[in-house]
């Protein structure tokens, strides 16, 4: 597999203001090309660290790209650094003056004289033309490694690279291709989700696996290489289905979908509608559904219900239950989720109480406990948790296990509906 690096230029990449966006993107087309990310460098607008920084990754890799540096002032240094690094002179070309001269003159302005500096290229360099600006790009081929020198503004990046570069680092990699999906799982670690599909994954060759854990669900990214498209994508359908049966109800996302739109296309799919009351997450879990585009098909309210006096009045939570048991407990929850599915009339009605902290917790109910509620035309139960983390992710965890609890009652429910009950 041929190896890549990226070397963004640019003083005000190394701020904390600015973040190089070009290799992420540059990275995601290498990889469907099929090569490999080793390295990347962000260099600041200096010459000898840029030159030497290049010349180092031709020695390592196959392929490098820079972006940025080609604009036309002072501190524009990717030019002669790139030229000095593969040891080339720099060569004017008076048909790109007069291209720049043709630019400004369109403009309505005159070209300053310093400009001509972006029609020097590397001497026997490919010229990569640019439609949205002034800096033409630059492809250099030596001792079977490619250099590839590119504008730093994304949308004069980004055409350039499908234009011209797409398409040799293809020729070069030889047809192989890289698919990829993200599988998301919930309500397991990420440990126990490695045990569970080690065995199934290792099975498959030519399919990279990693497991990554994210605030509340666990991914597992997978990549197939093959030598075509179809090919790689039904290997990936393959490896999916056997992790499907291995994980179960857990895994909730075959192809990356988030788990809100994973509820909504299932409400949406059984024509059913939900209600929230939401304490602790503040609105969040009602943020997340509304957010898919559609949502108003099946989501129909969300209450915040903040204080005991609205849990009181909007959903008819007795004092009583809160008195007893407190505002973060199970008949709490219970209630609340019983209250906006009547007041709402929806088929579902789901609620979250807790305490996100960093004050409000006991030795009995410790800040992260939270209680998830659902009713529905049956019943009503709840289930609780206790979630480690700040008030950020407390309240984040909480969004999801309430999506999830929906998710896995919905799936029950059918489940159960289909053997007559
Ligand atoms: P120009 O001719 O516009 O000066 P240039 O090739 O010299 O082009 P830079 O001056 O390095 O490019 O960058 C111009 C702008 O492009 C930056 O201000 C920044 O907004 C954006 N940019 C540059 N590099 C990156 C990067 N790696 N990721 C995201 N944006 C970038
Ligand atoms: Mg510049």
């Amino acid at each position: 597999m041929l190896s890549a690096e990226i070397v963004a230029v640019g003083s005000e990449l190394l701020t904390p203001e600015k973040t190089d966006t070009n290799s992420l993107w540059l990275t995601e087309r290498l990889n469907e090309a099929g090569v490999e990310l080793k390295l990347k460098t962000i260099v600041g607008d200096d010459e000898d660290r840029l030159s030497e920084v290049i010349g180092d990754a031709l020695k390592r890799s196959d392929i490098v790209i820079a972006t940025g540096g080609l604009g036309p002032t002072e501190d524009d240094i990717t030019r002669p650094a790139a030229a000095r690094a593969v040891k080339r002179d720099l060569v004017f070309h008076p048909e790109l003056e007069a291209d720049l001269r043709e630019r400004f003159r369109r403009w309505g302005r005159e070209m300053p004289e310093i400009n001509k500096r972006q029609a020097y290229v590397i001497k026997g360099a490919e010229i990569l033309p640019n439609p949205n600006g002034s800096a033409v790009g630059m492809m250099f081929e030596r001792n079977g490694k490619l250099l590839v020198v590119l504008p730093g503004p994304p949308r004069e990046m980004k055409p350039m690279f499908e234009a011209h570069v797409n398409k040799r680092i293809r020729e070069r990699s030889g047809d192989v291709v890289v698919s990829r999906r993200v599988l998301k799982v919930s309500g397991m670690g990420e440990s126990a989700v490695d045990e569970v599909i080690a065995p199934v994954y290792k099975a498959f060759s030519g399919v990279q696996t990693s497991i990554l854990f994210n605030k509340s669900e666990v991914e597992v990214h997978l990549s197939a290489k093959a030598g075509s498209n179809d090919r790689a994508e039904a290997i990936l359908n393959d490896l999916s289905m056997r992790l499907k049966e291995v994980l179960g109800v857990s895994l909730y996302s075959l192809n990356g979908e988030s788990l809100e739109e994973v509820v909504g296309s299932m409400l949406k799919e059984r024509g059913e509608t939900l209600a929230l009351a939401e304490s602790c997450t503040g609105g969040l879990v009602s943020m997340r559904l509304t957010d898919v585009p559609g949502s108003s098909s099946y989501f129909l309210e969300g209450a915040v219900t903040y204080s005991n006096e609205a849990k009181i009045r909007v959903l008819g939570v007795s004092a009583e239950t809160l008195a007893k048991f407190g505002a973060v407990s199970a008949e709490t929850a219970e209630e609340m989720a019983a209250g906006i599915r009547r007041s709402a009339g929806t088929d579902h009605g789901v609620s979250i109480t807790g305490i996100a902290g960093p004050d409000g917790g006991s030795d009995e109910k410790p800040v992260g406990t939270v209680f998830i509620g659902y009713a529905d035309g049956h019943k009503v139960r709840s289930v609780r948790f206790t979630f480690p983390g700040d008030r950020y992710l407390i309240r984040w965890r909480s969004s999801q296990a309430a999506l999830d609890y929906l998710r896995r009652r919905m799936i029950r429910s059918k489940a159960g509906a289909s053997e007559g009950r």
